[in-house]
């Protein structure tokens, strides 16, 4: 769904072009494709390139509130299996240096719905692990905020 401009399913599954706004891309259009692959693709990523920034987005949890609705235990058992995914990663991220900030773009009504003004659609928790956490310790942040967080995490104005 984020990629750089025009998407060809023959071409830019993969991107490695400094000419392109995301200059490393890894990219994947079912939302079915396995989160436990794209952690792994990640993983290579920042092994091999190092990025500055990088931006995991995740499918699977959207794809199961979809079928089964956001209060369902398929649904839960997806959030599970993010979780054990980033307990296996996160730990080698950061020791490589990485800030990470951990949200969600929405979150899914009972009824495997979002886009609306729900509490279950529009409340998501936000995790951000590093230096700049101390900042956002306990307050209530815009999803907004997240590019101010991520640009001070950067450096950039
Ligand atoms: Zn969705």
């Amino acid at each position: 769904e984020l990629y750089n401009g025009s998407f060809n399913i023959e071409e830019d599954i993969e991107v490695e072009d400094l000419e392109k706004n995301i200059n490393y891309g890894r990219f994947y259009w079912e939302d079915s494709y396995p989160d436990s692959h794209l952690f792994s693709l990640t993983n290579k990523l920042i092994k091999d390139k190092n990025p500055d920034f990088l931006l995991l987005h995740t499918m699977n949890i959207d794809d199961a509130g979809h079928r089964y609705g956001g209060l369902s235990k398929k649904y839960e058992n997806r959030v599970h299996k993010l979780n054990y995914y980033f307990s296996h990663y996160v730990p080698m991220w950061q020791e490589a240096g990485y800030e990470i900030v951990i949200t969600s773009d929405h979150g899914m009504d009972e009824k495997g719905n979002h886009g609306g003004d729900s509490k279950l659609e529009r409340e998501v928790p936000l995790w951000i692990l590093g230096d700049i956490s101390k900042e956002y310790k306990e307050k209530k942040i815009d999803q907004k905020d997240i590019k101010k967080i991520c640009c001070d995490i950067l450096g950039v104005s």
